[in-house]
């Protein structure tokens, strides 16, 4: 079994800063020799992006805009990176999104504007993204996405995000079934609360992390590396026979009923 991931090519998307889980699973992909693209929602993120990827030592990557709500935009995306790299071997979605005041109170207060935003960046933009990247992916593929606890559980405040989280879960059992026999696999890591740009929009953060750090089996919150690491093993051969598959890292949370 070869460990390295040296010269295959595998696309970040949604790296912001370098609390993004994404960075944590571009971190893990370069150190297994990986060739890396990175897409971010709009030209603000470029500049920041581009600085963050020049510390990764000898990384030969590529940059494209991709806002994930223009049906169009993603198309573009992956025609120019089949012009420019042709085959991909794997892709990490990493994008969700909602409203502020959609992340606390009650979800039976949600709007239906907020509802269809949430679900249309942070769900159905797994469904596109599948589409126009897989045809890249001659050589077979692997696509993870990430999702957490709430879509399977109510989980104070995330609200809308769960339920899109439980849209994007099952998303991806039937993008796996449909990629499957295209030698396409898809995946979702169900990571811990981490301390990210997003994670600042959902009321009372601190106290879920503090909560985690009393409860979960490990005692502790988990990291963006954590994340990236069991990333590497989605995106390589060791899981090829993984599809469909949720996987939490999550420091053991998930396994807990009352305590
Ligand atoms: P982050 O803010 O660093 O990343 C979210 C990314 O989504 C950003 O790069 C943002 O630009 C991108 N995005 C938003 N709208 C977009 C659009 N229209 N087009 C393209 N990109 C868009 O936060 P993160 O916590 O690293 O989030 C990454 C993923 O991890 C999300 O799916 C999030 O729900 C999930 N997640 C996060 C946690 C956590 O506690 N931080 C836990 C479990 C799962």
């Amino acid at each position: 079994m070869n460990f390295s991931l040296a010269g295959r090519t595998y696309v970040v998307m949604g790296v912001a800063n370098k609390r993004s889980i994404a960075w944590g699973i571009a971190k893990s992909l370069h150190a297994a020799g990986a060739r890396l693209i990175f897409t971010y929602a709009n030209e603000r993120f470029e500049q920041p992006v581009k600085k963050l990827v020049d510390t990764l030592e000898g990384q030969d990557a590529l940059f494209y805009e991709c806002d994930v709500t223009d049906d169009q935009a993603v198309a573009n995306t992956f025609s120019e990176i089949k012009e420019d790299v042709g085959t991909i071997h794997g892709l990490a979605h990493c994008i969700a999104f909602a409203q502020k005041e959609d992340l606390q109170g009650e979800f039976v207060d949600t709007s239906r504007d907020g509802f269809m935003l949430a679900h249309n960046i942070s769900s159905y933009s797994l469904v596109v993204v599948s589409k126009e990247a897989a045809p890249l992916m001659s050589e077979g593929g692997s696509i993870i996405t990430m999702t957490y606890l709430g879509g399977e559980r109510v989980v104070k405040n995330y609200n809308v995000m769960g339920v899109a989280k439980a849209s994007l879960d099952a998303s991806m059992k039937y993008l796996a079934n449909d990629l499957g026999k295209r030698g396409v696999r898809v995946n979702a890591i169900s990571a811990g609360p981490i301390r990210t740009l997003s994670a600042k929009g959902i009321g009372e953060f601190s106290s879920v992390l503090k909560k985690i750090e009393e409860d979960a089996p490990l005692r502790r919150t988990v990291s963006q590396e954590e994340v990236g690491d069991t990333a590497y093993y989605l995106l390589s051969d060791l899981s090829r026979g993984v599809t469909g598959e949720m996987i939490h890292v999550d420091a053991g949370y998930n396994i807990l009923g009352l305590s």
